[in-house]
C-alpha cells in the first residue's frame, strides 16, 4: 500500500477529511485535479456547529482573525430573521468568510498534520478488491497507479468517485435557474439592502449581499425560465439583462470578480459507503444552496469519518464502527435537504405563495419557532439516533454542549480539551476508578473534573466524549454508571487492550 486513504478531492471537505486522518494516525494522500485554488469563494458563512468543531482542534482562531461575526440568519429572505445570538451554544453566530480563505485555512492544517496533497493530480479511474483500492491517476507528469486501503470521495457534486464506485444519486431534477455575480455597484441604493437585500417580484427573486468590502454578490432565480445547459459560461451582459427581467431595475455594475449559474437539482448518495469505497460532502449530497448549509454540512461529514476511517485503518475499530459514518450522517443531510427545498418553494414568485410566506413571517416572529428552526439551520440539533438508543442521557448522541470543565486549573469549555482528535472522559472528583486504563491510548481520562453549564439542568457528573464531540455516554459513575460507561467505552473505542492481548494471546495458541 502507497497509503492508508486515498482521498479525491482537496476542496474544503477533502482537507479537513485528511487533516483528521492525520490526526487519528492514518497516511493520508488527497488529490486535487486544480493545480492552483479557483480563488473563488462559492460560500461565505460558516455556521455555529462548524465554528465548534475549529473550536475543537484549535484552529478557530485563524478562522476568526479578520472576519466578521453576524448573529442573524435568513429562511427564504422572509422577515424576521433567526435569532442565532438566542442559542444556547458555545458560538451562537456565523461566521462571514470567504470559501477561499477556509479553503486555504484548511489546507494548511492538513499540511501542518503531515498530510501529502497532489495537485494537478486528477482521479481518472479506481479499483477496490478485496483488501485495498487501485486508483488511477493522471498527472502532468503522466498516468500511474496508487494503492491504499480505502478512497473517500471529496470530489463534488459532479464526483468521479461516485460514478465509478456505481454509487446512486437519487433525488429531483432541476426546476429553477440561478445566476451569480460578484461585482461592484458604483451606484449604490440600486438595489435593496439588508441581509440578504431581497426583492421578490411575479417574475423571480434577488439577493444582494455585501460579501467583501466594495463587492456585492448579485443572485438572481428564476423559476419559468428555459434551463441553460449548467456549463455556458455566465456574462456580465446575461447577469444585467436577468436583474432588469427579474426586478424591472437597471442596475450598473462593473469589475465581476466571478460569475456562475446554478440550480436546484436535489440529490443524495443512495450509500456513504461501497466496500472500500466512501463519500463525503458534496460528492454525498447537492441542493440549492440557499441558508449557508452545503460546506458546513460537508465539514460536518469529514469530521465524522475522519477519526473512525483512522480507527478502522490502525486495527482497534469496532464492529460497525465505519458503517456507522452513514447511519448518522445521511439523516442528517436529509434533513438538510428538506430545509433548502421548502426554502425555494418559499421563494416561488407565485402569488399564490405570498400566504404561505406571510403565514411563515408569522412563524418565525414566535420565539420557540425562531429557536427552533435557528437550532436547525446552524447545525447544532444533530442527535445521531443510533447511539441515543444505548442509553438514557439525553445528551448521548448530541454535540458536546456548552458545558465548561475545571479539572482545579479554572474553567475551559469542555468540547476544547479534544485538540488531539482521541475519545474523552470526563470524571468527576468523587468518581470511583471506572477501570479505563485497558483504552489508554485512544481515550484520554481527565480525573476530579467539575462540569458546569450555568444553569442548565441536564449536567450529568461525568462524561464520555466521541473525538468529533458527540456525547457517548452521560451520567454517574456508580455501578450501574460504570457498566454503562464500559458499554458506551466498547461500543465506540472498541475491546480494551487487555481483551485484545488475550484474544491476540488464544489465535496464537491456535496456530503454533
Ligand atoms: C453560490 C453558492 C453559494 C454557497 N454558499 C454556501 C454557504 O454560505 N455556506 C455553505 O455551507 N455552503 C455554501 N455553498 C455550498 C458549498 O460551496 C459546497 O457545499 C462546498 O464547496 C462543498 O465542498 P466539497 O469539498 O465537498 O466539494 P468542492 O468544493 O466541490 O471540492 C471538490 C474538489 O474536488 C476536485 N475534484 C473533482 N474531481 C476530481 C478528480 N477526479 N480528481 C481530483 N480532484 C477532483 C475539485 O477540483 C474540487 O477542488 C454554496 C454553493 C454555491 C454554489
Amino acid at each position: 500500500m502507497d497509503f492508508d486513504v486515498i482521498v479525491v478531492g482537496g476542496g474544503p471537505v477533502g482537507a479537513l477529511l485528511a487533516a483528521e486522518l492525520r490526526l487519528g494516525g492514518a497516511r493520508a494522500v488527497v488529490l486535487e485535479r486544480l493545480t492552483e485554488p479557483s480563488g473563488h469563494s462559492k460560500a461565505f458563512r460558516l455556521q455555529p456547529r462548524t465554528l465548534e468543531l475549529f473550536d475543537q482542534r484549535g484552529i478557530l482562531e485563524r478562522f476568526l482573525e479578520g472576519n466578521r461575526i453576524w448573529p442573524r440568519a435568513h429562511f427564504a429572505g422572509i422577515e424576521p430573521l433567526l435569532e442565532l445570538d438566542r442559542l444556547d451554544a458555545a458560538h451562537p453566530h456565523a461566521l462571514l468568510i470567504p470559501q477561499a480563505r477556509t479553503e486555504e485555512l484548511l489546507e494548511k492544517h492538513a499540511l501542518d498534520l503531515g498530510a501529502e496533497i497532489r495537485r494537478g493530480h486528477e482521479l481518472t479511474g479506481l479499483a477496490a478488491g478485496g483488501d485495498e483500492v487501485v486508483a488511477r491517476v493522471r498527472s502532468a507528469a503522466g498516468e500511474y497507479e496508487l494503492r491504499a486501503a480505502y478512497l473517500v470521495g471529496c470530489d463534488g457534486g459532479r464526483s468521479t468517485v461516485r460514478r465509478l464506485a456505481g454509487i446512486g444519486f437519487t433525488g429531483t431534477d432541476p426546476s429553477v435557474s440561478a445566476l451569480l455575480g460578484d461585482v461592484e455597484l458604483p451606484e449604490p441604493g440600486q438595489l435593496p439592502a439588508g441581509v440578504p437585500g431581497t426583492m421578490r417580484t411575479p417574475r423571480g427573486l434577488l439577493m444582494a449581499i455585501s460579501v467583501l468590502p466594495g463587492v456585492t454578490r448579485v443572485l438572481t432565480t428564476e423559476f419559468d425560465r428555459p434551463l441553460p445547459d449548467r456549463d455556458t459560461p455566465v456574462t456580465l451582459d446575461e447577469l444585467r439583462t436577468t436583474v432588469e427581467r427579474v426586478t424591472g431595475l437597471q442596475v450598473t455594475m462593473r469589475e465581476p470578480r466571478w460569475l456562475s449559474r446554478f440550480t436546484d437539482a436535489t440529490r443524495l448518495a443512495d450509500e456513504y459507503r461501497t466496500g472500500r469505497v466512501l463519500l463525503a460532502g458534496d460528492a454525498a449530497h447537492v441542493h440549492f444552496p440557499i441558508g449557508a448549509q452545503g460546506l458546513n454540512l460537508g465539514l460536518q461529514d469529514a469530521m465524522n469519518l475522519g477519526w473512525k476511517l483512522a480507527a478502522t485503518v490502525a486495527g482497534w475499530a469496532p464492529d460497525g464502527l465505519l458503517d456507522s459514518y452513514g447511519a448518522e450522517r445521511r439523516p442528517a443531510a436529509v434533513r438538510v435537504l428538506r430545509e433548502t427545498r421548502a426554502q425555494v418553494a418559499l421563494m416561488n414568485p407565485e402569488p399564490r405563495v405570498d400566504a404561505l410566506r406571510d403565514l411563515v413571517g408569522d412563524l418565525l416572529a414566535l420565539p420557540e419557532v425562531n429557536l427552533w428552526l435557528s437550532r436547525e439551520l446552524s447545525g447544532l440539533d444533530v442527535r445521531y439516533e443510533s447511539m441515543a438508543g444505548d442509553a438514557g442521557h439525553p445528551l448521548v448522541g448530541r454535540p458536546c454542549p456548552a458545558l465548561t470543565a475545571d479539572a482545579g486549573a479554572g474553567p475551559v469549555p469542555a468540547a476544547t480539551l479534544l485538540r488531539n482528535g482521541r475519545g474523552l472522559l470526563l470524571l468527576p472528583p468523587d468518581a470511583t476508578d471506572p477501570a479505563t486504563a485497558g483504552w489508554a491510548d485512544r481515550v484520554d481520562v481527565l480525573p476530579d473534573v467539575r462540569l458546569d453549564a450555568g444553569d442548565r439542568s441536564d449536567v450529568p457528573a461525568a462524561l464520555l466524549l466521541r473525538p468529533d464531540g458527540h456525547v457517548a455516554w452521560a451520567g454517574a459513575t456508580g455501578p450501574d454508571g460504570a457498566a454503562a460507561l464500559g458499554a458506551a467505552l466498547h461500543r465506540w473505542f472498541g475491546a480494551p487492550h487487555e481483551l485484545t492481548s488475550t484474544v491476540d494471546h488464544a489465535q496464537n495458541r491456535g496456530t503454533s
